[in-house]
Protein backbone atom coordinates (compact mmCIF):
# COMPACT_ATOMS: atom_id res chain seq x y z
CA UNK A 1 0.00 0.00 0.00
CA UNK A 2 1.12 3.68 -0.50
CA UNK A 3 2.38 5.73 2.03
CA UNK A 4 -0.05 8.86 2.04
CA UNK A 5 -0.74 12.19 3.62
CA UNK A 6 -3.74 13.44 5.14
CA UNK A 7 -4.83 16.86 6.76
CA UNK A 8 -6.47 16.73 10.28
CA UNK A 9 -7.89 19.17 12.72
CA UNK A 10 -8.36 19.02 16.62
CA UNK A 11 -11.52 21.31 16.54
CA UNK A 12 -12.40 24.04 19.05
CA UNK A 13 -14.50 21.31 20.85
CA UNK A 14 -11.47 19.06 21.99
CA UNK A 15 -8.71 21.70 22.70
CA UNK A 16 -11.39 23.30 24.99
CA UNK A 17 -11.79 20.21 26.77
CA UNK A 18 -8.40 19.14 27.08
CA UNK A 19 -8.39 16.41 25.00
CA UNK A 20 -5.31 16.93 22.46
CA UNK A 21 -2.98 14.12 23.88
CA UNK A 22 -6.12 11.91 24.14
CA UNK A 23 -6.68 12.29 20.14
CA UNK A 24 -3.32 12.24 19.67
CA UNK A 25 -2.91 8.66 21.49
CA UNK A 26 -5.97 7.11 19.18
CA UNK A 27 -4.04 8.09 15.96
CA UNK A 28 -0.49 6.91 16.95
CA UNK A 29 -2.22 3.59 18.42
CA UNK A 30 -4.00 3.38 15.10
CA UNK A 31 -0.14 3.91 13.19
CA UNK A 32 -0.75 7.20 11.21
CA UNK A 33 2.30 9.16 12.35
CA UNK A 34 1.80 13.05 13.82
CA UNK A 35 4.69 13.99 10.81
CA UNK A 36 3.56 18.02 11.39
CA UNK A 37 1.28 20.14 13.72
CA UNK A 38 0.59 23.51 14.90
CA UNK A 39 -1.85 24.91 17.43
CA UNK A 40 -3.83 27.60 15.96
CA UNK A 41 -6.73 30.22 16.42
CA UNK A 42 -8.39 30.04 13.04
CA UNK A 43 -9.19 33.28 11.16
CA UNK A 44 -12.85 33.47 10.10
CA UNK A 45 -11.83 33.88 6.43
CA UNK A 46 -9.44 30.75 6.59
CA UNK A 47 -12.82 28.52 8.05
CA UNK A 48 -15.07 30.47 5.29
CA UNK A 49 -12.01 28.80 3.08
CA UNK A 50 -11.41 25.58 4.79
CA UNK A 51 -15.11 24.78 4.54
CA UNK A 52 -15.60 26.73 0.78
CA UNK A 53 -17.53 23.39 -0.22
CA UNK A 54 -20.56 23.76 2.73
CA UNK A 55 -21.05 27.16 2.02
CA UNK A 56 -24.47 26.74 0.89
CA UNK A 57 -25.80 24.45 3.65
CA UNK A 58 -27.72 25.41 6.33
CA UNK A 59 -25.51 24.52 9.18
CA UNK A 60 -22.42 26.39 7.49
CA UNK A 61 -22.41 29.90 9.81
CA UNK A 62 -23.43 27.50 12.76
CA UNK A 63 -20.13 25.50 11.69
CA UNK A 64 -17.60 29.05 10.76
CA UNK A 65 -18.41 30.28 14.10
CA UNK A 66 -17.45 26.75 16.17
CA UNK A 67 -14.42 26.80 14.17
CA UNK A 68 -13.05 30.09 15.70
CA UNK A 69 -14.25 29.69 18.84
CA UNK A 70 -11.58 28.24 20.16
CA UNK A 71 -7.82 26.75 19.06
CA UNK A 72 -7.31 24.07 17.24
CA UNK A 73 -4.18 21.78 16.07
CA UNK A 74 -3.93 21.02 12.60
CA UNK A 75 -1.81 18.39 11.54
CA UNK A 76 -0.42 16.23 8.75
CA UNK A 77 -0.77 12.77 9.49
CA UNK A 78 1.64 10.19 7.64
CA UNK A 79 0.67 6.29 7.01
CA UNK A 80 0.09 3.28 4.67
CA UNK A 81 -3.85 4.31 3.28
CA UNK A 82 -3.86 7.72 5.51
CA UNK A 83 -6.90 9.13 3.82
CA UNK A 84 -9.45 6.21 4.39
CA UNK A 85 -7.51 4.60 7.27
CA UNK A 86 -8.05 7.73 9.36
CA UNK A 87 -11.70 8.16 8.20
CA UNK A 88 -11.90 5.39 9.72
CA UNK A 89 -10.13 6.08 13.03
CA UNK A 90 -12.16 9.27 13.36
CA UNK A 91 -15.81 7.03 12.62
CA UNK A 92 -18.93 8.71 10.88
CA UNK A 93 -19.51 12.52 11.28
CA UNK A 94 -22.67 11.51 13.91
CA UNK A 95 -20.90 10.57 16.70
CA UNK A 96 -24.42 8.86 17.52
CA UNK A 97 -23.63 6.47 14.60
CA UNK A 98 -19.88 6.32 14.89
CA UNK A 99 -18.76 2.92 15.45
CA UNK A 100 -17.31 1.92 19.36
CA UNK A 101 -13.81 2.91 19.82
CA UNK A 102 -13.66 5.47 17.06
CA UNK A 103 -12.50 8.92 17.71
CA UNK A 104 -15.79 10.70 17.44
CA UNK A 105 -17.83 8.00 19.36
CA UNK A 106 -15.47 8.24 22.58
CA UNK A 107 -14.73 12.11 22.29
CA UNK A 108 -17.77 14.07 19.99
CA UNK A 109 -20.72 15.73 21.86
CA UNK A 110 -22.93 16.23 18.96
CA UNK A 111 -23.04 16.23 14.76
CA UNK A 112 -21.51 19.98 14.76
CA UNK A 113 -19.18 19.81 17.71
CA UNK A 114 -17.32 16.83 16.67
CA UNK A 115 -13.87 16.76 17.62
CA UNK A 116 -12.15 15.81 14.35
CA UNK A 117 -11.72 16.72 10.55
CA UNK A 118 -9.79 14.09 8.42
CA UNK A 119 -10.06 14.77 4.36
CA UNK A 120 -11.78 12.83 2.84
CA UNK A 121 -9.79 11.92 -0.65
CA UNK A 122 -6.13 12.53 -1.53
CA UNK A 123 -6.43 15.33 -3.39
CA UNK A 124 -8.38 17.42 -1.01
CA UNK A 125 -5.88 16.42 1.25
CA UNK A 126 -3.19 18.10 -0.99
CA UNK A 127 -5.12 21.49 -1.22
CA UNK A 128 -6.24 21.23 2.79
CA UNK A 129 -2.32 20.97 4.13
CA UNK A 130 -1.13 23.63 1.88
CA UNK A 131 -3.71 26.02 3.18
CA UNK A 132 -1.95 25.33 6.49
CA UNK A 133 1.81 24.16 5.70
CA UNK A 134 4.66 25.06 4.22
CA UNK A 135 6.78 21.99 3.03
CA UNK A 136 9.75 22.80 5.34
CA UNK A 137 7.38 22.44 8.42
CA UNK A 138 6.38 18.87 7.92
CA UNK A 139 8.67 16.45 8.83
CA UNK A 140 8.45 12.79 7.64
P1 LIG B 1 -15.10 16.96 8.37
O1 LIG B 1 -15.14 17.54 6.96
O2 LIG B 1 -15.09 18.02 9.45
O3 LIG B 1 -14.00 15.95 8.52
P2 LIG B 1 -17.14 15.08 7.66
O4 LIG B 1 -16.38 14.94 6.39
O5 LIG B 1 -17.40 13.84 8.48
O6 LIG B 1 -16.43 16.11 8.63
P3 LIG B 1 -18.91 16.91 6.31
O7 LIG B 1 -20.18 16.45 5.65
O8 LIG B 1 -17.73 17.24 5.46
O9 LIG B 1 -18.52 15.78 7.41
O10 LIG B 1 -19.29 18.15 7.25
C1 LIG B 1 -18.28 19.02 7.69
C2 LIG B 1 -18.55 19.42 9.12
O11 LIG B 1 -19.72 20.21 9.16
C3 LIG B 1 -18.82 18.26 10.08
O12 LIG B 1 -17.67 17.66 10.59
C4 LIG B 1 -19.60 18.96 11.17
O13 LIG B 1 -18.72 19.64 12.06
C5 LIG B 1 -20.41 19.98 10.39
N1 LIG B 1 -21.74 19.45 10.08
C6 LIG B 1 -22.06 18.52 9.15
N2 LIG B 1 -23.38 18.26 9.15
C7 LIG B 1 -23.91 19.05 10.13
C8 LIG B 1 -25.23 19.25 10.64
N3 LIG B 1 -26.27 18.59 10.14
N4 LIG B 1 -25.37 20.15 11.63
C9 LIG B 1 -24.33 20.84 12.14
N5 LIG B 1 -23.06 20.69 11.71
C10 LIG B 1 -22.85 19.81 10.73
MG1 LIG C 1 -15.76 16.56 5.20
Amino acid sequence: MAIERTFSIIKPDATARNLTGAVNAMIEKAGLRIVAQKRIRMSRAEAETFYAVHRERPFFGELVEFMISAPVVVQVLEGDNAVAKYREVMGATDPAKAEEGTIRKVHARSIGENTVHGSDAPETAVMEIAQFFSGNEIVG
